[in-house]
């Protein structure tokens, strides 16, 4: 068992995924392959010795090596997310330690049963881990992304997530635009309640194992609209990012 100390990375790269979503690509002296779903702590030093420490899912599957990619939401009025999102360039030091956490992880067994994701905004962080390391295995085991944003310029990964539709029928990508969807929108545009939840477990051939990540209001009323349509308790695991209902 390797300690969890903290250690310097360094930024290799920053990608803008949405207008309000960066992703931040760091190489760690010291990677020590996580499982997806994990998360990372990040602290911030200020020139008085002052410290904010903020947790980040680590985006990339455990095959990409020495580095990780955290992708970052700006939070309004944010202290550590306005400062990745604003103040950090290429070629920066971050202090960070992890992998950290294990309870909301996907290992990637053949044999696992099916996966329902459902993520809420910045929440898709851990999922997009898992369906990487899906990927990275060649594993067909049968995934649906339910994905909630507000607007259609808020789709992080919204690319390799319309690719990996096109190339592999046993994943399926549901959008849920809760304020205002794409013009001539078809699919679901409204809050997850339960009778959403009832449709897209009804797509389960066998019951599937839910992952469920995001802000903490979506999280509870979709682990309760789970149970509320037969999902037993122990399928259910969640991960809350934060305090507001976005
Ligand atoms: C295990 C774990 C993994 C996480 N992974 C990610 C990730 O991959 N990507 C990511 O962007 N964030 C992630 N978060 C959230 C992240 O840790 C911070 O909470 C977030 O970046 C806000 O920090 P801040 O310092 O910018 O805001 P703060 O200065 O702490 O807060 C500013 C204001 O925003 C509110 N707020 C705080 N957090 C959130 C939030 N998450 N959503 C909405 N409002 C909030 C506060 O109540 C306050 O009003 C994760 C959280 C946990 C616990």
């Amino acid at each position: 068992m390797s300690k969890i100390t903290w250690q310097l990375a360094t930024v290799t790269s920053i990608r803008p995924e949405t207008p309000r979503v960066k992703s931040f690509t760091l190489s760690l002296p010291g990677f020590t392959p996580h499982l997806a779903g994990q998360h990372y702590d990040l602290r911030l030093t200020a020139e008085g010795g002052y410290q904010a420490e903020r947790s980040y899912s680590v985006a990339s599957p455990p095959e990409q090596t020495g580095e990780i990619e955290l992708t970052v939401e700006l939070v309004a009025e944010g202290e550590v997310s306005g400062y990745l999102f604003e103040g950090v360039a290429v070629g920066d030091p971050l202090e960070v330690r992890g992998p950290i956490g294990g309870y909301f992880v996907w290992r990637g067994e053949p044999a696992a049963p099916p996966l329902l994701l459902v993520g809420g905004g910045s929440g898709v962080v851990p999922l997009m881990a898992m369906l990487r390391h899906r990927q990275h295995l060649g594993l067909r085991t049968p995934a649906v992304l339910l994905f909630s944003i507000r607007t259609p310029e808020e789709v992080i990964y919204q690319a390799e997530l319309e690719a990996l539709t096109k190339e592999d029928p046993t994943f399926t990508l549901l959008l849920d635009y809760t304020r205002q969807a794409p013009t001539g929108w078809a699919g679901y545009q409204r809050r997850i309640d339960a009778a959403l939840l009832a449709e897209v477990v009804a797509r389960f051939a066998t019951p599937p194992q839910c992952f469920v990540c995001g802000p903490t209001g979506l999280v509870e009323s979709v682990a309760n609209g789970l149970q509320a349509v037969g999902v037993a308790t122990e399928s259910i695991l969640t991960e809350r990012f934060g305090p507001t209902g976005g």
